[in-house]
Parts: C-alpha cells; sequence; structure tokens
C-alpha cells in the first residue's frame, strides 16, 4: 500500500475547495419560516444550501438520499458497517457590526470572513473534499461512508431526529462542529423548573410570621436557564422597619460585600436592584448570580411567611452552591467534571408563583433518576414541585474505542501535536450519533468566531482540516 501526503493531495485541489467553500457560504442558510413549504421546511435558504452540498456529494459520484428536507445524506465506499460524518449547513443570524459583508465570505488576511465559516459550512466542505481526494484516489473501501447533513442544528434539532426516525444509525462516526483534538464525552443537560403555587405554599403554612420588617411584593432575575443572571431586581413593602432603613441597611450589605446595585424608596414601595456577572451555566462559579445575591440580602429581614419560604429555599440550597453541595447532589468525576447548577432564572410574585428555574448538568457516574429525586425531595420540604422541562443524557464513547484512538492517531499524524481527549459541559452534534465525537474544526488555541460577528475560518486550518479529515475517512473506513 503506497503512502498518501494527505496535505499534498489537500493543495492541489485548494484552489477548488476555497471557491467551493466561498460559493457555500454565500448562501444565506438562515431559518426562515416565510419561506418554509412541503420539502423546505426550515426556508428557501437552507434548502438551497443543502441543494449544494448534495451537488458537490453527487458530482464527486457519491449516491444522495434526502429526508423531506429535514436533513440528507451523500454515500459512497461499499459493506456493511457504515462510518457517519455529521453536519449542518443551517446558520444562525448574522447580526450587527461586521467588517466585511457576512455572505460575501471574502478573503481578509487569510481567513474566510463569513457567517458559517467555522460553525459548520467551512468544514462541512472540508471533510466533503476530503472524501473526494479518498474517492479520487480510489483507495479500497471496506466500509460505507455517509454525510448527514443536518438542517436545524442551531434551533431545535428536528433535523436530526427526523432523519434517524427512519435512516441507519452509522456505526460510529464524527462530527466536525466543534473542536481538535476530540471531545468523547458531554455532560447530561437538564432545564428544570421549582414551582411553588400560591396554593401549594397556603395549604402547607397556615401562619403569617410575627414582627414582619417588609413584605416582598415582587422578584425578578435573569431570563435564560442557561445563563448566570446579571441582573436582579425585588419589590418589597415596608412593614416594622421604615423605607430608609430598609435602603441603608442595603447600601451597607452591598458596600459591606464589594457588590453593585442600587435601592430606592417609590410610592411607599422599596425598590432594591442587583448587578451581578453574567457567564455561562455551565460554568456558574465564574460569574456573579445578581438573583441569588439579592436573596442573600433578603434573608437579612424578617419578612412574610411565603416570602421567607422562598428566599430561606434559594439561601440555603442555591446562592453560591454552584455544585449543589447543600443539596447533597455534588458529585465528581475524574473524566468528566463534576455536576454544575445554575439557577439562571428567580421569579416570585406573592399573589402568584415562585419560580426557581435551573440549569444542571451531570457527568455520566451519577444517575439523574437519583440526583432529581433528592432535589424533588428538598422541593417538597418548602411545597415546590419539580418539572423536567428538558433533559439530554450525558453522551460517551470510550476512550478506547477505535472510533477515539483512530482519530487521535490521525491527528498526531497529522499535526504532529499530541491529541488529548476533551470531555465538556455542553452539546455537539456528536451526540446524535450513537457512537459519535466531535472531531474539530476548532484547532487548539484559536479564538472561537462561531456565532459572532466577523466570523471566519483561516485557509491554512481549512487545508489542515481537509487533510485530517482525509486520513480520518480512509483509516476508519479502510
Ligand atoms: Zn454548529
Amino acid at each position: 500500500m503506497k503512502t498518501v501526503n494527505w496535505l499534498e493531495e489537500t493543495q492541489k485541489r485548494k484552489e477548488e475547495l476555497i471557491r467551493t467553500t466561498q460559493s457555500f457560504l454565500q448562501m444565506k442558510s438562515v431559518l426562515d419560516p416565510a419561506t418554509a413549504k412541503e420539502g423546505a421546511p426550515f426556508g428557501e435558504g437552507i434548502r438551497e444550501a443543502l441543494d449544494y452540498a448534495l451537488g458537490v456529494c453527487e458530482q464527486a459520484g457519491m449516491t444522495i438520499k434526502d429526508v423531506r428536507g429535514y436533513a440528507a445524506h451523500a454515500e459512497f465506499g461499499q459493506g456493511e458497517e457504515l462510518i457517519g460524518i455529521l453536519s449542518h449547513v443551517d446558520v444562525v443570524p448574522e447580526g450587527d457590526g461586521w467588517s466585511t459583508p457576512p455572505f460575501a465570505a471574502e478573503i481578509v488576511d487569510g481567513k474566510i470572513v463569513a457567517r458559517g465559516a467555522i460553525d459548520d459550512k467551512g468544514p462541512t466542505m472540508a471533510a466533503i473534499f476530503a472524501a473526494k481526494i479518498v474517492m479520487e484516489l480510489g483507495l479500497p473501501l471496506s466500509k460505507r461512508v455517509r454525510f448527514i447533513f443536518g438542517t436545524d442544528e442551531e434551533s431545535s434539532w428536528k433535523c436530526v431526529n427526523t432523519y434517524f426516525a427512519t435512516e441507519e444509525m452509522p456505526t460510529m462516526g464524527f462530527t466536525p462542529d466543534a473542536d481538535f483534538p476530540l471531545i468523547y464525552a458531554e455532560k447530561g443537560l437538564t432545564d428544570l423548573t421549582l414551582r411553588q403555587t400560591l396554593a401549594a405554599f397556603q395549604a402547607k403554612t397556615a401562619h403569617e410570621t410575627a414582627d414582619v420588617q417588609a413584605k416582598l411584593v415582587s422578584l425578578q432575575s435573569g431570563l435564560r436557564m442557561n445563563m448566570v443572571p446579571d441582573k436582579g431586581e425585588a419589590v418589597l413593602i415596608p412593614q416594622e422597619l421604615d423605607a430608609q432603613a430598609i435602603v441603608e441597611r442595603y447600601r451597607q450589605h452591598l458596600a459591606d460585600n464589594d457588590l453593585k446595585g442600587s435601592a430606592e424608596e417609590k410610592d411607599g414601595l422599596v425598590v432594591l436592584r442587583m448587578e451581578g456577572v453574567s457567564v455561562h451555566g455551565m460554568d456558574p462559579g465564574k460569574g456573579v448570580n445578581a438573583g441569588t445575591h439579592l436573596i442573600h440580602f433578603l434573608h437579612t429581614l424578617q419578612l412574610d411567611a411565603r416570602a421567607t419560604s422562598y428566599v430561606r429555599f434559594a439561601d440555603q440550597y442555591l446562592h453560591n452552591q454552584h455544585y449543589g453541595q447543600t443539596l447533597g447532589i455534588a458529585h465528581d468525576d475524574a473524566e468528566m467534571g463534576p455536576l454544575s447548577l445554575n439557577t439562571g432564572v428567580l421569579e416570585y410574585q406573592a399573589e402568584g408563583d415562585a419560580i426557581f428555574r435551573l440549569n444542571i448538568r451531570y457527568p455520566h457516574s451519577v444517575s439523574f433518576e437519583h440526583w432529581s429525586a433528592v432535589l424533588a425531595a428538598h422541593g417538597a420540604e418548602e411545597a415546590f414541585e419539580l418539572e423536567v422541562v428538558e433533559h439530554l443524557t450525558p453522551h460517551r464513547v470510550d476512550p478506547n474505542h477505535p472510533l477515539v484512538t483512530t482519530l487521535q492517531r490521525v491527528y498526531t499524524e497529522q499535526t504532529g501535536e499530541e491529541a488529548g481527549i476533551i470531555a465538556i459541559g455542553g452539546a455537539t452534534y456528536g451526540r446524535s450519533l450513537d457512537v459519535g465525537v466531535a472531531f474539530g474544526p476548532l484547532f487548539p488555541g484559536r479564538p472561537d468566531s462561531a456565532h459572532q460577528r466577523d466570523e471566519y475560518i483561516l485557509v491554512d486550518d481549512l487545508i489542515k482540516a481537509t487533510a485530517i479529515y482525509a486520513q480520518a475517512i480512509y483509516e476508519l473506513a479502510k
């Protein structure tokens, strides 16, 4: 067997690769319900990009199949087993502030700048060209290789759900939609609501607290479960403590704890505002949760009975409990890291519901059934009911699986660098495959421009990724 110089083979096709990638990027494949129709469920732009990718594959000699425009595949090779390469042709909206038009795909300083350049149309085209190289070299394969193109990865993943409802699940595969060297494990992801209705609280508690200093009318903090809230606001009615005293106490609390916020008296009410630091909910300890910090102050006041219940629960179980320590659900996994807890949204209405919306991520070595039961039991202490809004189970491929070891070896041969494997708290497209990992396209140390203005892929990285994917496809399918 002659040895192939994958980088050299890629260089020979460089101009065509760049041109084809640019044309692909020039299609505005943003979700557009206004132009959705039979065969194009997410609109015309996405349909056009899907057809373009299929066209390149068909011209290369692959057989294609369209699954009602939700997803499509292109296949080559032969054999029982199937190697999957899963990517997506849709992109997030371009947003404002670009230095060059977002769908011009101009080359600036060695970068192709366009929405979708790194996520995920650039790497999609790199992988297609990688397959073209394998095909054009006429290398013998003992397995089939299938590109699966999704069309709404950036929104609801209906594409893969629809596709895999009827189509074959690959034996193993990768998605070029995250980071090099390789992501082999992803935590389980949950969005949960703890809700206490007024009726449930009243059924539990008959008596009002004595000597109430203030009544909590409302509290609001945060917009999304997977973000640490950076703003919080509470409205109080002064009782035993007058408005000015509450305002002064709050200002003192802010000063003592090095926090930012404000307090004002307005129409007989006191409005307290807290400013935190918003970060992604997968690592809540890096932020400052405005909502739970506000709660921590309220906990120093004698409030009405219902507010006391709400505040006590949050102060004990949620404030600075980024790993669920006091809830008793903390669990650290040597490989995948700890269970993490983010309180993304806090809502309290004296005459309505009292709510915490949580984002909890957990490693594969602890069971959802176990920790969610513990959480539900603590919630029940204060008449909160637990609702599971979203649950994605942990995803992991054994580090000794040939998929992982083969891709590691290929990465090292192509880059000369060690291929450490990564476990993450987020989710990649790789979890749509039963045995799937994320493999590129972002090289270690490169800033991630996905979803940002001036999104780009370095031309050199596009070439390098293509060479890596070419060898990977061959090694996995030979
Ligand atoms: Zn993506």
